[in-house]
C-alpha cells in the first residue's frame, strides 16, 4: 500500500505534469471505484483547470480552480500513470483524465478497491474521511508530547498506534517496520511501557525515517509516477537477510494479521 514517503514522491513528480493544466476530457472504466457517481464525476472534472496538488494522509487531493476537489484514495494495489492517450489502457484502469498534448493521467487497480471521488466547492470542508485523520507526522503539529499522549492512549503495540491513521496519518505495514529499527524497538512492545528514553528516540526516528525514504523513493522513480520503491528498505520485506546494523538477521513475525519485520538482536 502506498505510504506518505511513495506518495510524497508520486506527488514529487506529479505536479509539474498537472498543475495549472485544465482536465479537457475524463473516462471512466470502473464505475464503482468512482463517486459519488460516474456521471457528476465526469461533469464535475471536464474544463476544470487542476491548481495545488496535496496530501493529506493517505489521500491525494487536487484543488480545482472552480472550488471542487479531486481526491484520490490508492487503497492497497492503486496506481496512477502518465502515458499518452494513444496508448490502450490496461485491463486495470479505473478512470482517466485527459490533459493538453493527448496526455492522460490513468488510475490503476488491479485489486478494486480505489477510490476516485469528486467533491464539489464546499465539499472538502465536511469530507467525513479526512476530518477523523490524525496529524501529519512531517507537520508541526506532531510534537513529542503530542507522541506521548498518542502512546498512552492506546493499550496495543507500538507497531500498530504507528498505523492508526486517527492517531497519525500515513504510516503503514512497512514504514512501521522502518521507523521501530530505527528507534531500536520491538515491533510487539505495549505502546504504553515505553520509557522517556525510547519515546524520545521514537519522536526523532518518526519524521528522520519518513524524510529520508522519501528522498530514496523520489530517487528510485526517476521521473515516473507508477508503483513504489522498496528496494532501499533496510527491514520491511528482508526477511532472512543479514541485519544493516549489527551481526543478526532480519525476521518476519505475523502480528495482528500483518507480517511484521524485525531484528531481534539489535530491536529491544
Ligand atoms: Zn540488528
Amino acid at each position: 500500500m502506498p505510504e506518505l514517503p511513495d506518495l510524497e514522491a508520486i506527488l514529487h513528480n506529479l505536479i509539474p505534469k498537472v498543475k495549472g493544466n485544465c482536465i479537457e476530457a475524463v473516462q471512466v472504466f470502473r464505475p464503482k471505484r468512482v463517486f459519488p457517481t460516474s456521471e457528476e464525476f465526469v461533469a464535475g472534472l471536464v474544463g476544470e483547470v487542476v491548481g495545488e496538488v496535496q496530501r493529506q494522509g493517505k489521500f491525494t487531493l487536487f484543488l480545482l480552480a472552480g472550488g471542487a476537489t479531486l481526491s484520490i484514495h490508492l487503497m492497497l494495489h492503486g496506481e496512477m500513470d502518465w502515458v499518452s492517450s494513444s496508448q490502450a489502457p490496461e485491463k486495470s484502469t479505473v478512470a482517466a483524465l485527459r490533459f493538453k498534448g493527448d496526455q492522460e493521467l490513468r488510475f490503476l487497480d488491479r485489486a478494486g478497491w480505489m477510490r476516485l471521488t469528486y467533491l464539489p466547492p464546499g465539499g472538502l470542508q465536511n469530507y467525513a474521511e479526512l476530518r477523523s485523520l490524525g496529524p501529519d507526522p512531517l507537520e508541526a503539529a506532531f510534537t513529542s508530547s503530542y507522541l506521548q499522549k498518542m502512546l498512552q492512549s492506546y493499550p496495543g503495540t507500538v507497531k500498530f498506534v504507528l498505523m492508526e491513521q486517527r492517531l497519525v496519518n500515513g504510516i503503514g505495514n512497512a514504514f512501521s517496520d522502518e521507523i521501530l529499527f530505527c528507534a531500536r524497538l520491538l515491533p510487539t512492545r505495549k505502546s504504553r511501557d515505553l520509557n522517556a528514553q525510547e519515546r524520545d528516540l521514537l519522536a526523532k526516528c518518526i519524521p528522520d525515517t519518513l524524510r529520508w525514504a522519501t528522498a530514496q523513493s523520489i530517487q528510485g522513480m526517476s521521473a515516473g509516477i507508477r508503483g513504489e520503491v522498496r528496494s532501499y528498505l533496510r527491514v520491511h520485506g528482508k526477511g532472512g537477510q543479514p541485519c544493516p546494523r549489527c551481526p543478526g538477521k532480519i525476521i518476519r513475525f505475523e502480528l495482528e494479521g500483518r507480517g511484521a519485520y524485525f531484528c531481534p538482536r539489535c530491536q529491544h
